[in-house]
Parts: structure tokens; sequence; C-alpha cells
């Protein structure tokens, strides 16, 4: 699901879903559904950020960076109304602070190297949560409210600084 080149489009339907429509209004269906939405969300985010596009859509995604700089969230938005990516890239976080702020079954889960480099993930805006928890070397377990994600898109920013104390300001 990454590293080639495929071309993709976003209205493709999602394995095991062929049509591309609502399943039946069941709540299990509901859930399948949810979830292999939100695969597809991590695949697409997968091979933008894996073939170098994420930086060269267009229009730009909006992105949340911390003060120095890290990458925090890219949030796309899918033509024709397919919904909203929220994909949080790869991070590494310094060994002390690292262990000190994750238990090990999560480094275990979630990390590519068993420790401190956090794989990268990616859902729908709205699909699974409320917030989204921002991690780097300089803010740690800062969420942001979907909310907040929307009221940026809204205003069409795309570059927008989180603060430590989960306070954002708009560069542009
Ligand atoms: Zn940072």
């Amino acid at each position: 699901m990454s590293g080639d080149d495929r071309e993709f489009s976003f209205n493709d339907p999602a394995p095991g879903d062929p049509d591309g429509e609502d399943g039946p209004p069941l709540p299990g269906g509901w859930i399948q559904l949810t979830s292999e939405r939100n695969r597809r969300a991590a695949e697409i985010y997968a091979a933008l950020t894996s073939t170098g596009r994420l930086r060269t859509l267009r229009p730009e995604p909006l992105t949340y960076w911390c003060a120095a700089r890290c990458s925090l969230l890219d949030v796309i938005t899918l033509p024709d109304g397919a919904g909203v990516i929220l994909g949080v890239p790869r991070f590494k976080i310094s060994p002390g602070r690292n262990d000190a702020t994750s238990s090990a079954a999560g480094r275990k889960n979630n990390t590519e190297d068993g420790r401190r480099r956090w794989k990268q993930h990616a859902n729908l805006l709205g699909d699974v949560n409320r917030l989204t928890m921002l991690s780097c070397d300089h803010l740690h377990h800062v969420f942001l409210p979907d909310e907040a994600i929307q009221e940026d898109l809204e205003a069409r920013r795309v570059e927008v600084v989180v603060r430590r104390d989960g306070t954002r300001y708009v560069v542009r």
C-alpha cells in the first residue's frame, strides 16, 4: 500500500466496498464501513506522503506545525465531498521523554522500531474522534478539537502553529 506510484482516485471504492456507497443501515455495518473508510483514508495519506505528492497538492492541505517546525497534522480535503483526511505524520521523540509519555504496549503497537519512531496514521474528520492528539519533541499530547480544524478549513488557512498549551496561531 505504500511505495508504489500507481495513480489513485480519491473516489476509488475501498476494497470490499464495491460500489463505494453507504452500507446497510445496521449498526454493525456502519462500524465496518467506518473502519473501511478510515483504512482507505490511511492508504491515501500513505500514498501522498510516500510519493512526496502531499506538498504539491492544490489546493494546499492545511498543515499544523509546532513552533519548532515539526509537522503535526495534515488536513486534506478530498474532492466531491468525499471527506477530509486527518493525517498524523510519523514522528520521533527523544528517548527519556518517550518512555515517560508512552506505555510499553503503545510503543510495541504503534512505533516502527518498537521504541520511539511513531508510525504515521490517518482517519477521516468526524469519523473516529472529536479530538486529534498531537505530539513531537516540543509538545506532548496536545489535543486539537475537530471544531478548531473545521474553523481553520472554513477560513481557508493552510499553515497554523500549535503552541504547547494547545492555543494556535495562523501563519497563513
Ligand atoms: Zn516539534
